[in-house]
Formats: structure tokens, sequence, C-alpha cells
């Protein structure tokens, strides 16, 4: 109880939400993130781009420790990432995760989706956690499909089911790789649309994407990696009009 206390304090005297400071890690011999300095304020949007395998999914789980790291230091709000037991649990609440595939619990409904979670990690009553469960699914536009599975919905109703999940958490930051990446073209609008209105609404956000009109519309700050390492920071009308790196130039020559 103490330790959350302090580190509340520490937190009020800076803007800082999430802090990665020389975070190094390796699969094996491969060097996978090198040297990763990156802070992101409170309410920033920081879009993350680069090439397949630069790293930009590893960076994103070792954020809520699906990975750990081999060394440097990582802090949210604060405070070191917890190792395990109920505190990783509160940790993964406070870090919203978005994949690529919608990772829903495919024999829960949409309400139940969105309301374990609540109940089981923020210890909220069933009856409290439907109510903000129906809210949220009518936030994202899915209000309507409550009583379903997974299965019975659309790739992008799954997917801003799985932000309404995320959001149910209260979280401080919402992670998001590559959330429109497995969609049919049709259904990425809806997915940024939701996307849009939360980075609106002021929620910290780190979204890898290749959506680059999301990027330009929506990111405070574009960081751009390549094997392994934070290559380049910009605004995102610097980043695009003038790339400063090499290796940036020529990953916006093919994808522009
Ligand atoms: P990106 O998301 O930018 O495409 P990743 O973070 O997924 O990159 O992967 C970076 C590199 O690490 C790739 O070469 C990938 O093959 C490798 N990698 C990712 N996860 C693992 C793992 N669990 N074990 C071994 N290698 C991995
Ligand atoms: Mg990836």
């Amino acid at each position: 109880m103490t330790e959350v206390s302090v580190a509340k304090e520490d937190v009020a005297a800076t803007g800082d939400l999430v802090v990665l400071k020389s975070v190094n890690k390796h699969f094996g011999a491969l060097h996978v993130l090198q040297d990763i300095d990156l802070t992101i304020a409170r309410g920033e949007v920081v879009v993350v781009i680069g090439p397949s395998g630069s790293g930009k999914s590893t960076l994103c789980r070792t954020i809520n420790r699906l990975e750990t790291i081999d060394s440097g230091s990582i802090t949210i709000d604060g405070k070191p990432l917890p190792e395990e037991g109920k505190a990783l649990a509160r940790l993964r609440a406070d870090v919203g995760m978005v994949f690529q595939s919608f990772n829903l619990f495919a024999h829960k409904t949409v309400l139940e989706n969105v309301t374990l979670g609540q109940v089981k990690v923020r210890k909220k009553d069933k009856k409290e956690a439907e109510e903000r469960a129906r809210a949220l699914l009518d936030r994202v536009g899915v209000a309507a499909q409550a009583e379903k599975y997974p299965a019975q919905l659309s790739g992008g109703q799954q997917q801003r089911v799985a932000i309404a999940r995320a959001l149910a958490m209260e979280p401080k930051v919402m992670l998001f790789d590559e959330p429109t990446s497995a969609l049919d073209p049709e259904m990425i609008n809806e997915v940024l649309e939701v996307m849009q209105q939360l980075a609106r609404d002021g929620m910290t956000m780190i979204v890898v994407t290749h959506e680059m009109g999301f990027a330009r519309s929506a990111a405070n700050r574009v960081v751009f990696m390549a094997d392994g390492r934070i290559v380049e920071q910009a605004t995102p009308d610097q980043f695009f009009s003038n790339p400063r790196s090499d290796r940036a130039k020529d990953f916006l020559s093919k994808i522009l």
C-alpha cells in the first residue's frame, strides 16, 4: 500500500506515463530490442511504424510484460512492472492491449467478454460490470450484439468488442498491435474511427499500424523502428514530409 501511494506522488511530478530506459531484449542470438529509450506522456498518441520484423510487436509485448526484458527498465505511472501474481494481472488491466487477431473468449458472449475482467481483476460487482460493459459496447457501436458469441460477429465488430473489453478495465494506456491488419478492407474504418474517438477523448495510446492516414490524423508522434532500434521520432507532419534517415525514406517510398 505504501509503495502505491509513493508511486502516485512520483507521477504527479511528471507527465510521463510509460518510460522505457535502455531496454534490451534477445531471442537467442537475435537482438530484437536494442537500447530502446521511449517516453510516452499522459494523453499522448504514439504511432509505431517500421518494416516487418523490426521489433514493434515485441516492444508492445514488453510493456505489459507478455515478454520479459534482458536489461534496462520499464515503468508505468512511475512503477516498475510487477513480476507475477495479482500485481501482474492489475498491470495487464492498466495496460489494455488489442491484438491483430481479436483474441476474444470464444465460448463467452460479447457481454461476458467485456464483464469478466472487471469482476475478476477490478473486483466490481456483476451488475455494475454489466452496466459498464453495455455502455462501452454502445460507445463502440456493437450494443445490439451483446448476447451473441464472437464467431457470430464480423471481424470489425469483434475488434470493437476487444477494444471495449480493454476499456472496461479502465486502463491507463492502450496498446494496439496492428489492430486492423486482419480485417477485410471495408471494416478497417469502423475500427479506426473508434480509435480516433478514443484519442480525442484523451486516452494515452501506443499504436502499431500501417494505416498512415490514422498516423497523420491521430498521432502526436511517430516512432520509426528498424532492426530492433528506434531510428527516428518526429511529429507526423515532419516524419511524412521530411524523414531524416535513409531507412525511413526507404520504408516510406515502399508504402506511400
Ligand atoms: P514486428 O512486429 O516489427 O514485425 P516482432 O517484434 O514480431 O516484429 O519480431 C521481431 C523479430 O523477433 C523477428 O525477427 C521475429 O521473427 C523475432 N521474434 C518475435 N517473437 C519471437 C519469439 N517468441 N521467439 C523467437 N523470435 C521471435
Ligand atoms: Mg508485429
